[in-house]
């Protein structure tokens, strides 16, 4: 595939960006690619994995003549981090992003945006519980979404590259407006975070009273939530702090609907929990039957399948 950009910025170097950069190298879709992290140890492990055709120790250097720079830096650091590199930026190029929250990220790195340089939002609905240098793999956005999300008098042309960028990393891709992004994401991504966190929590605290029987006899939904709940914790600080209000207006009705159940339970009310199973379950088969997970038992663990 012939390049898309020439010289591509990665900014952190993280599990999003080392996957970024593995798929690139699988289609060819830039020239070189320049990265940039925080640490000197994570820049030592990059340039240890051959994470990067140059890693460099100043942030300005790496996004020096690129044209397309991604900044895969929590979002809390976003703003931050835009202000650095913006009197660098060369003109006619893109930046983009690649945070869960799109309203705040936003607000934060346009008022640094020079004249002649495009800024459209961007974030892969793809990721793991690894983060770091190490943790990405080519195939990570397969198959997965990736929302770009314009912001006024953005250029339709370099949406339309980015979107082939994203295409060439092996997404699909749609465009969204901020607003609706951050609240379809608090109900699939930031509020199942927290459920998980809450209830790994919950078993933390009881394990103190059951001695460690909470970890010895965990199984699929327990162990399911603790994968979640071991997300990395910078990340999703920043997530809640800055998706505040989508977070608690969907946080709001499963409150309602948790209540709900609480008291079809006390009262015995069979036929409410199993319409409400009945209903949640046709959601999992959508998810499977849209290719976005595999219905093999236990998420194809393999624990259990006959040899
Ligand atoms: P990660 O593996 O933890 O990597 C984050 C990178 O950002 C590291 O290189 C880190 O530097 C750097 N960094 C952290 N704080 C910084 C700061 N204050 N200033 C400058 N650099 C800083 O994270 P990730 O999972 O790749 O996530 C990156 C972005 O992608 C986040 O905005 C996240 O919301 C978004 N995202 C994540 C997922 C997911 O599932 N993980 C999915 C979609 C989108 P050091 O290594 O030097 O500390």
């Amino acid at each position: 595939m012939a390049h898309i950009y020439d010289r591509v910025a990665l900014i952190g170097l993280g599990l999003i960006a080392s996957s970024m950069f593995w798929a690139m190298k699988r289609k060819g879709l830039a020239g070189e690619v320049t990265g940039f992290a925080r640490s000197a140890e994570t820049r030592h492990i990059a340039r240890e994995i051959g994470l990067c055709d140059v890693v460099y120790d100043d942030i300005r250097e790496a996004v020096r003549g690129a044209d397309l720079v991604v900044l895969c830096v929590p979002v809390g650091a976003m703003g931050p981090v835009m202000a650095q590199i913006a009197d660098v930026l060369a003109p006619g190029a893109t930046v983009t992003d690649v945070g869960s929250v799109k309203k705040d990220v936003i607000e934060k790195i346009i008022p640094h945006l020079p004249e002649g340089v495009h800024f459209i939002a961007g974030h892969p609905l793809a990721g793991t519980e690894h983060s770091g240098p190490r943790a990405g793999f080519a195939e990570l956005f397969d198959n997965r979404w990736c929302l770009l999300v314009p912001v006024a008098g953005s250029d339709p042309a370099a949406i339309a590259r980015l979107r082939s960028f994203w295409e060439g990393i092996g997404s699909n891709v749609e465009e969204m407006d901020a607003d609706h992004h951050d609240l379809v994401v608090a109900v699939t991504s930031h509020a199942p975070h927290l459920i998980a966190y809450t209830m790994v929590g919950v078993a933390d605290d009881l394990s103190r009273v059951t001695d460690g029987e909470v970890i010895k006899y965990s199984a699929g939904g327990f162990r399911d939530f603790t994968r979640i709940a071991a997300s990395d914790p910078t990340m999703w600080r920043d997530v809640f702090l800055t998706n505040k209000e989508a977070t608690l207006e969907i946080l709001g009705r499963f409150t309602e609907e948790l209540f709900a159940l609480q008291r079809a339970i006390r009262q015995g009310d069979g036929d409410h929990l199993f319409d409400y199973f009945t209903r949640t379950r046709a959601i999992r088969r959508g998810i499977i039957e849209a290719g976005q997970d595999t219905d093999a038992a236990d998420f194809g663990r393999g624990v259990g399948r006959k040899p």
